[in-house]
């Protein structure tokens, strides 16, 4: 094992293009015209844009008609979490957001409610959001300032825990209000469909399913209820989104979307098993590693530990020096390390920190003997360390 050789175990942060994806989007690089151009060449373009569409919504058991694209998830979470929303012609107004304290910042930071409109559901020690306390708070919500809206992830970023989406639906619904899933983690992972989870909106992203950066979509069950656009102009996306679409990043979202459904039952097995190997050399080389949401279900593709007695940070920077490419908590925007807001919602000192490891469609077993490699030599430097202090 040589130093040079990287092992890329951070496949929630981003997942390198699908080589069937760069494959179309190469093709895609011929289509000239603009979607909205009646002639030829934007017949062409519309077309494209259109089937992308269409592949998008299957993997969310959507309707296509019903699928608005953005420029990724931050955007569509933004689109959403609104206040003011159009019935038809007729506005309704939200009052307050209530969001899991686990959300990715895209959702926490509140899109377009003020932060005083905006409330922390709590989870529980298990990294689930707290049904209970969903209810409660929902049955104190103020009705006098507009409806309910509650936004919670199917699957977290950090942990891969998955969240009780259907049930929170079913308790915002109750309340009058609507229900947004983040389903950013979950797609390509878990079967969607945004029927069955009682969702009224879902938002998903293209480059964590190996598509290009910077496409994504808002999924609504509907097409009645839609909340007042963000991004004014020309009328695209039948005016919830305007602005020229983004062709070549849609199709290759499409496109990856298309694999993600198709290879979605063998992903998940195979990579629920080389996990399985992982966690298992982890627990052996380390008995004191804790995998956090071990007991809870998760996704199959998601290791989120801590070692005792080694700082995230410092573990972060000692994998990348043995090759191997993954993340500590959740890394800011700016690359400096945060606490992660995950582990202190769970009840877990955030000072200590945690690594994420998460595989990918071409994660094999010589990444995971990588992996352990790597894990062995820097378990074995903390004890050293340890004993030596
Ligand atoms: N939601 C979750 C759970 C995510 O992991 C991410 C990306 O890190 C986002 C939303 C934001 O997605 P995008 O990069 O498409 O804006």
């Amino acid at each position: 094992m040589t130093g040079l050789m990287r092992t890329y175990m951070d496949w929630n942060a981003t997942a390198p293009l699908l080589p069937a994806v760069r494959d179309v989007l190469v093709s895609a690089l011929e289509i000239a015209g603009n979607p909205s151009s009646v002639h030829r060449e934007g017949r062409a373009a519309r077309a494209a844009v259109e089937g992308a569409r269409r592949e998008v919504a299957g993997l969310a058991g959507a309707q296509a008609s019903h699928v608005t694209f953005t420029s990724g998830a931050t955007e569509a979470a933004n689109l959403v979490l609104s206040p003011e929303f159009k019935m038809g012609r007729a506005p309704v107004r939200y009052g307050r957001l209530y969001v899991s304290a686990i959300e990715h910042p895209a959702f926490r930071e509140g899109g377009r409610f003020a932060k005083a409109d905006v409330t922390e559901i709590p989870v529980t020690s298990a990294g689930v959001i707290d049904l209970a306390a969903l209810e409660l708070l929902l049955s104190s919500h103020d009705k006098s300032t507009g409806l309910p809206m509650v936004a919670c992830m199917l699957v977290n970023n950090e942990t891969g825990i998955l969240q009780p989406v259907a049930e929170a639906a079913r308790l915002a619904h109750a309340a009058g209000g609507l229900m947004v899933v983040d389903a950013v983690q979950a797609a390509g992972r878990v079967p969607l469909d945004i029927n069955g989870l009682d969702a009224d909106f879902l938002v998903l992203s293209s480059h964590k399913l190996g598509g290009p950066k910077g496409a994504g979509a808002l999924v609504s069950r509907g097409e009645v209820m839609m909340p007042k656009p963000l991004i004014h102009g020309g009328g695209q996306e039948k005016g919830h989104r305007s602005g020229t679409e983004n062709t070549l990043s849609i199709i290759g979202f499409g496109a990856a979307a298309a694999i993600a459904a198709q290879m979605l039952e063998v992903e998940t097995v195979r990579l629920s098993a080389l996990r399985a190997k992982l966690e298992d050399g982890m627990r052996a080389v380390a008995p004191d590693v804790i995998i956090h949401g071990e007991d809870v279900g998760r996704v199959g593709n998601t290791t989120f530990f801590t070692l005792p007695g080694l700082k995230a940070e410092t573990g972060q920077i000692a994998f990348d020096i043995e090759g191997i490419a993954l993340s500590a908590g959740s890394a800011c925007s700016s690359g400096k390390v945060g606490e992660s807001h995950v582990l202190t919602a769970m009840g877990h000192d955030p000072k200590l920190g945690a690594l994420r490891i998460s595989l990918g469609h071409a994660t094999n077993e010589a990444d995971i003997k990588h992996t352990l490699a790597a894990f062995t030599k820097i378990a074995g430097r903390r004890r050293l360390a340890g004993q030596a202090a």
